[in-house]
């Protein structure tokens, strides 16, 4: 069973929210607000294509990793979980909900969290259009992020392949690469990683961004089959506006959105004003508070030292198995 196989880690659940967070030793992501958690989710799974997936077991989840030897204890209140869809922590008291809430995450783990395993990825298609994406419904879940915030190789890593998602250092249009397009990859044949293009890149030419937004915002909104959004974030630097526009366009449009806070091995000196990606991840929480109805499931993340892969798979599976029920 995956509950059994997961790992101590530090995390505890807080059922009140103290007064000031950062000047706790311990990495606080508190709620100012004392609602139960709502899931943004309960309300965005409505579509109910046919189930098809294979019967794979449950990845194990590592015990422990390089990136827990100074990772500060987090501390998360029961009204920032992410509690998914007919999930019952009632019963559950502090340390048997913490050892639920998947490692580096505020996201519970559900009935639903099987199947996680990535056995087999293959390039389908890149599509210009929203109507050129395959169209045989099978559930998806679509990368986003700023140029270089991390995306190809957070891809690669998901797959544990060292080029699958087709990386560049410039943007180009769709007949001279593919980092424009909606790239497509099929998953064990039966769900699909999505790769979109990277926003924000500087020198790109105006125009050429107006078509980006319109483009992956008519994908976000009109694409059936999307399970959720995976909005890359650099926590190695603090948040940038263009993700935090990002964000409140997600939330504001209802599109079920997952953060990704990618780098989390960077670790800068306090002494050079730099800021530990903990800290980031905080501010990037709290400034994007007014945008959700509920806080949206995140997740830290590291491709140097696989932090966060297989708990996105768990996510992802979790949240895939519910969608293909409903
Ligand atoms: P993309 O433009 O979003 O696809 O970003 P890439 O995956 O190409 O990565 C951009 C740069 O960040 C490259 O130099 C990567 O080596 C580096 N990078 C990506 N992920 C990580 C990570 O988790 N940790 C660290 N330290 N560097 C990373």
């Amino acid at each position: 069973m995956i509950l059994a196989q997961l790992p101590r880690f530090h995390l505890s659940i807080l059922t009140k929210s103290p007064s000031s967070s950062l000047s706790s030793p311990h990495f606080n992501l508190l709620n100012h607000r004392s609602n139960p958690p709502v899931s943004l989710a309960r309300t965005l799974f409505s579509f109910a294509p046919k189930s098809n997936l294979s019967t794979v077991e449950p990845i194990p989840l590592p015990v422990s990793d390089s990136s827990d030897l100074d990772e500060a204890p987090v501390e998360i209140s029961l009204d920032k979980l992410f509690i998914p869809p007919e999930t019952d922590i009632s019963g559950d008291d502090p340390s048997s909900l913490t050892a639920r809430v998947l490692k580096g995450s505020n996201i519970v783990l559900s009935k639903y969290a099987r199947d996680a395993q990535v056995a087999q990825a293959d390039y389908v298609k890149s599509s210009v259009r929203t109507e050129d994406c395959p169209a045989d419904g099978l559930p998806e879940f679509a990368l986003v992020g700023r140029s270089n915030v991390g995306k190809s190789s957070l891809l690669n890593s998901l797959v544990r392949r060292k080029r699958l998602a087709l990386t560049s250092k410039k943007p180009v249009s769709c007949q001279w690469g593919k980092t424009q397009c909606i790239n497509h990859f099929r998953i064990n044949d039966n769900w699909y990683l999505v790769d979109l293009p990277g926003y924000g890149y500087a020198s790109a030419p105006h125009e050429l961004k107006q078509d980006w937004n319109k483009f992956t915002k008519d994908y976000f909104l009109n694409r059936s089959t999307l399970v959720s959004v995976f909005l890359l974030v650099d926590a190695s630097i603090p948040p940038k506006q263009i993700d935090l526009d990002y964000a409140s366009w997600l939330g504001q449009n209802q599109v079920p959105m997952t953060m990704v806070f990618t780098k989390c091995d960077k670790r800068k000196k306090k002494k050079n004003g730099g800021k530990r990606p903990e800290e980031n991840i905080k501010e990037f929480q709290d400034l994007i508070q007014g945008f959700f109805e509920a806080t949206p499931p995140w997740i830290m993340t590291s491709s140097v030292t696989n932090q966060g892969r297989d708990e996105i798979l768990l996510h992802m599976a979790q949240l895939r198995n519910y969608w293909l029920k409903h």
